[in-house]
């Protein structure tokens, strides 16, 4: 995977955003940036760089795919109200990061791992 100043820029944009945003969202500020930007590059790079892991894709059923910069291990809650995706780390989230370890004594490999709380967010509750 080549890191072109596009994808640069897209990695860097993300990670600014908190909210989770779907394609469509993300192309709409990446074309306040980059006016000249379009549509098929923004979804062809989001895809390229959430299969390089540089980002992440959140893919809930139910729900257009969405694109967290923050690669870190965390959790999400999508809010049954607004649709809204929140970051959390729980306390005691280790004894998740433990029980993936005990699959990878399994010998099987985790590439990435999607786990989604559905519930009210701050503001709907
Ligand atoms: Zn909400
Ligand atoms: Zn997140």
């Amino acid at each position: 995977m080549v890191l072109t100043t596009q994808r640069k820029a897209i990695i860097e944009e993300l990670k600014k955003l908190k909210t989770h945003p779907t394609a469509d969202q993300f192309y709409e500020v990446m074309r306040r940036k980059t006016p000249k930007i379009s549509i098929a590059s923004v979804y062809r790079n989001l895809e390229v760089l959430s299969s390089a892991g540089m980002i992440a894709k959140l893919e809930v059923s139910g729900t257009q795919n969405r694109f967290d910069g923050d690669i870190s291990m965390h959790y999400h809650l999508k809010c049954s109200k607004c649709g809204g995706f929140v970051d959390f780390s729980p306390k005691g989230s280790k004894t998740l990061s433990k029980s993936l370890d005990k699959v990878k004594e399994l010998n099987m490999n985790i590439d990435n791992f999607n786990i989604v709380f559905n519930g009210l967010c701050d503001k709907c509750k």
